[in-house]
This record gives structure tokens, C-alpha cells and sequence, in this order.
């Protein structure tokens, strides 16, 4: 029997592994196009799912392969085998249990960890392949030595950026901007002095001044992923969640191109992408600019401003709110981060159904960042089985609310705050929906404190507003049983 050069296995490895990464490459892409609607998002998550599967299956093949043609200088393929069951075992056990507890309401503190966990992995590996380079060809050196740097120095931004915004998010630190005097500079320092070191990491290439520039990009990198998001208030922390998953994405692509893997280039590419994206849509629904996030201090005047309104609120039962539902022919719900948090949106759906038996239109108005995350609210409504064609979004429904009998809000606060509206007001220009020109407003929420971003509200003193005082979903349930006990009389 003749044996297969190792040099030619390896070469055919490496092709099949290309393959596999295309296979995976595709797969991803179409999770991408299939969670942009909620209607396919099921579909979306699997095909991710699969490309993950191909992924791994790949890269340890890959792993195994190299082990066994090159033992002068790789562990043996048990060894490898071994090393990469107990890192996916480890790893598993900790993902399954923390994705298992979680809220939906918490999954940005989730995000924001699985981000830092990127980062610490991307400061890993270019250590790593510093310390073991090999192959690099000598004219690509300068190259190589670039992405270990920059993969670094984006992965220490990366790693401290998410675990302060964790730590807002879950309000284990203060919410509040920390402002220290300077700090723009003191950011545009570290840069420049960040970039500095490159050009001199590069000349040096080893010795003790490269490891000094190394050791020095990854201390400036955590302290600047510190500064910049303990500067930035509570209320912004989603935003920086997404910008971190961002970074993350930049920091594998970097990790991809130092390990030579085009698969980890191309994921990371997209996450680096899709998560600027989607911090760029969430800027927008709150009308404030990137720079304007990252600059910080957002949310340190919004406090003070909280207790300026004051005004004189209706309140309703059940009762009476099912009596206004019974004489309307449309009405709209909007709903917000209080139904996620009393878990409301079942006892919503089958006030939805109780609605329509009886021959009410009854639509919703989303708004784009109602909730904690985007697409908080569709998520919560397709998981209650809410039909997708009564889900309407700010833009369909805004102009429109005058033809609305009743609108019901359902623990949404800053997403219907007039006051967006003055200009000078804390969250002047956030486009909110205008559920104040409806016929009649019932806001069902347990006080009438203000919302996340600390912003007090005038359209609880409306004459055409009346507040329904509870959680959110016990209202909804006394409304439901209200409703379909009238029917039972009638
Ligand atoms: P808000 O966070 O403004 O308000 C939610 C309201 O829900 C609170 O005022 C609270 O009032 C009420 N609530 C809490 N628990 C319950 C309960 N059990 N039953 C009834 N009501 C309850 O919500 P919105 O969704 O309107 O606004 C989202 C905010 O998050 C905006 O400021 C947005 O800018 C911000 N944000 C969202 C992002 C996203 O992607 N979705 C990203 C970045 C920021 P009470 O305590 O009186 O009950």
C-alpha cells in the first residue's frame, strides 16, 4: 500500500476545509437575510445553527490533520482531540447554563459578555501567534506582526468596553456617565500613542521593545474600552452593546487573518458589519449620532429634568377600560419594555383574539427601539403568536393615529413621550409614536414614573389619557376575564 505524502495531505486538507468554509460562509449569509423578518427568523437561527455545525466539524478536522503530518512541531491528534473536547465541554456547560437562565429582558448583559469573551480570545490568539509564529513568509512579516498589534489592541477594547456595559446593563455599577476631565484627549492620546507603537513594534519585531510595545498596546487597549463606556450613561448601553458586538466582529476577522482562516475572516467581517449596522438603525430611532453615543455624558441631565413636570393623572379600572374597548372599532397597542418585564404578551394575545371575535381592528405600532433590544417587542408577539400582518411599524402607523378610537400602552414610556417633541427637552427629536392624537390614551404601567432614559412624561396628564395602574400583566388578565365575562352575559 502506498502511503500518502504528508505535504499532499495537508494541501488537500486545506482545500476541503475551503469547501466546508464556503458551505459555512453561505450558510451564514442566509441566517442574516432569514433574521431580518420575524416570519423567517426560525428558519434564520437554524441555518446559523448549521453553518456553526459545518464550522467546527471543519476546523477540527483541520486541527486533527495538521496534528498527525506535522508532529516536529503540533501536539499529537489525541492530545488536540483531547485539548479541543475539554475547551468545547467547558465552553458548552457555561453557554447552555448561562442561555438557559437568562430573560429575554436580559440578553444584552449576555450579549455584552459573549462580546468581552471575543475580545479576551482575540488578545489570546495574538499573543499566541506571536509567541508561535511560524510559516510567515519574510516579506509578509510586517504584515503579520500589523494584524497580532491591531487584533490585540481591538480585543483589550473589546473585552473591557462589554464587561462595563454588562455591569450597566445589569446595574451591578452605577448607570451614570463618568466624566473625567479631559477625557476626549486622553482618548485621542491613547490613539495616538496606540499607533506610535505600531510603527515601532514593527521595526523592532522581537526583543524586549516589541514585547514593551505588546504589553503596552494591551494596557491602553482595556483602559480605553474602560474609559470610553464607563464615560457613556445606562440609558445609551444597548447601543454600545451592538457597537461592542462590532468590535467583536473586527476583532475575530483580525484573529482569522493572524490564524490564516477565511472562515473566521468572513464571520467576522459580517458580524463587524451587521453590528455597526444595527448600531447605526438604533442611533437613528433615537435621533442621536455615533459620535454623539461614543462621546458619552447622555443621561447625566436627563436625571435632573425628571422631576420638573408635574400634572394632575386619571386612573381607570379594568372595568371601565374594558367598557372604552367595547364601544371602539380600532384600536392600537403599543407596547414597551414593561410587558417583557411582566411578561404580559400571551395575556395580550388572547386580548388581541378576545378583540377580534369581537369585529374590532386591532393593530399594533412598534416602535424601533421599544424594549432593550431591537425587534424586542416582535420577538415577544411572534413567540405569543400574535399574527404577523397586525404588527405594524412607527413609520406605517404615525401619521395615522387620528383615526385610532383607543390606543392601549402596554409599559412603553419614553417610545410615547410627547416631550421628544420640545425642542431643548433630553430626548428632543427621538421619533415617538404619536398615540396622544388617538381618541383616547389608556396607559397600563405601575406608577407614573418616567421611562429608562430618567425623562418624566407629559402624556400621562392628558385630558384624553387615563392610567390603568398595575403590572402589566395582571391588568391585562383582569381585562381579558372583564371582557369575555361581558360576552358570556350578553
Ligand atoms: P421605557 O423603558 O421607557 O419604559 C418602560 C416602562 O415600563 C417603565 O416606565 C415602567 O413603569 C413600565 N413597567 C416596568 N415593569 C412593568 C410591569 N411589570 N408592568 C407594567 N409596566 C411596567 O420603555 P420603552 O419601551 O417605551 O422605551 C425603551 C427605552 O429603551 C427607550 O428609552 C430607548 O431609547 C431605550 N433603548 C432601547 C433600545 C432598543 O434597542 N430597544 C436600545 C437603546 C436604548 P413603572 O415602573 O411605572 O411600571
Amino acid at each position: 500500500m502506498t502511503s500518502i505524502d504528508p505535504t499532499t495531505l495537508l494541501d488537500w486538507t486545506y482545500r476541503l476545509s475551503n469547501v466546508g468554509y464556503i458551505v459555512a460562509a453561505v450558510l451564514f449569509l442566509m441566517a442574516l437575510s432569514g433574521l431580518s423578518k420575524p416570519e423567517t427568523a426560525r428558519r434564520g437561527n437554524s441555518l446559523g445553527i448549521a453553518g456553526m455545525g459545518v464550522a467546527v466539524i471543519v476546523a477540527i478536522f483541520q486541527a486533527l490533520v495538521t496534528s498527525a503530518t506535522k508532529p516536529e512541531t503540533h501536539l499529537s491528534p489525541l492530545v488536540t482531540l483531547i485539548l479541543i473536547a475539554v475547551a468545547m465541554g467547558l465552553g458548552g456547560v457555561f453557554g447552555i447554563q448561562r442561555a438557559r437562565k437568562v430573560a429575554m429582558t436580559g440578553m444584552p448583559e449576555l450579549i455584552a459578555l459573549f462580546n468581552g469573551l471575543v475580545g479576551l480570545g482575540a488578545i489570546f490568539i495574538g499573543f499566541n501567534s506571536y509567541i508561535f509564529a511560524e510559516e510567515v513568509p519574510a516579506d509578509a512579516q510586517a504584515f503579520h506582526l500589523g494584524e497580532v498589534y491591531v487584533g490585540i489592541f481591538i480585543g483589550a477594547v473589546t473585552f473591557t468596553g462589554s464587561i462595563v456595559a454588562g455591569l450597566k446593563l445589569s446595574e451591578k455599577i452605577k448607570g451614570a456617565p463618568l466624566l473625567l476631565p479631559g477625557r476626549n484627549i486622553l482618548n485621542v492620546v491613547i490613539l495616538l500613542v496606540t499607533v506610535a507603537g505600531l510603527g515601532v513594534f514593527i521595526a523592532t519585531d522581537n526583543g524586549s521593545v516589541a514585547w514593551g510595545c505588546l504589553v503596552a498596546v494591551t494596557v491602553l487597549g482595556l483602559f480605553l474600552g474602560w474609559h470610553l463606556v464607563v464615560a457613556i450613561g445606562g440609558g445609551d448601553m444597548p447601543v454600545v452593546v451592538s457597537i461592542m458586538n462590532s468590535y467583536s466582529g473586527w476583532a475575530a476577522a483580525f484573529t482569522g487573518l493572524m490564524l490564516g482562516n477565511t472562515l473566521l475572516i468572513i464571520t467576522g467581517a459580517l458580524v463587524g458589519s451587521s453590528g455597526a449596522y444595527l448600531s447605526y438603525i438604533m442611533c437613528q430611532a433615537m435621533n442621536r449620532s455615533f459620535a454623539n453615543v461614543i462621546l458619552g455624558g447622555f443621561g447625566a441631565e436627563a436625571d435632573s429634568s425628571a422631576s420638573a413636570l408635574e400634572g394632575t393623572h386619571t386612573e381607570v379600572n379594568h372595568e371601565d377600560t374594558a367598557e372604552i374597548l367595547r364601544a371602539a372599532d380600532k384600536i392600537l397597542i403599543a407596547p414597551g419594555y414593561g410587558m417583557a418585564v411582566a411578561q404580559a404578551q400571551y395575556a395580550v394575545a388572547d386580548l388581541v383574539r378576545n378583540l377580534r371575535a369581537d369585529g374590532k381592528e386591532v393593530i399594533f405600532g412598534i416602535h424601533p427601539v421599544a424594549g432593550r433590544l431591537p425587534g424586542h417587542m416582535n420577538v415577544l408577539l411572534a413567540e405569543a403568536k400574535v399574527p404577523y400582518d397586525v404588527v405594524l411599524e412607527l413609520d406605517e402607523v404615525n401619521d395615522d393615529f387620528d383615526s385610532v378610537d383607543v390606543v392601549l400602552v402596554i409599559g412603553a414610556n419614553d417610545t410615547v413621550n410627547p416631550i421628544a417633541e420640545q425642542p431643548g427637552s433630553p430626548i428632543a427629536g427621538m421619533p415617538v409614536l404619536k398615540v396622544w392624537e388617538a381618541g383616547r390614551v389608556i396607559v397600563l404601567k405601575r406608577s407614573i414614573g418616567s421611562g429608562y432614559s430618567g425623562v418624566q412624561n407629559p402624556l400621562f396628564f392628558n385630558e384624553n389619557t387615563d392610567m390603568l395602574i398595575g403590572d402589566a400583566k395582571s391588568s391585562i388578565d383582569a381585562l381579558n376575564r372583564e371582557l369575555t365575562s361581558q360576552k358570556v352575559t350578553v
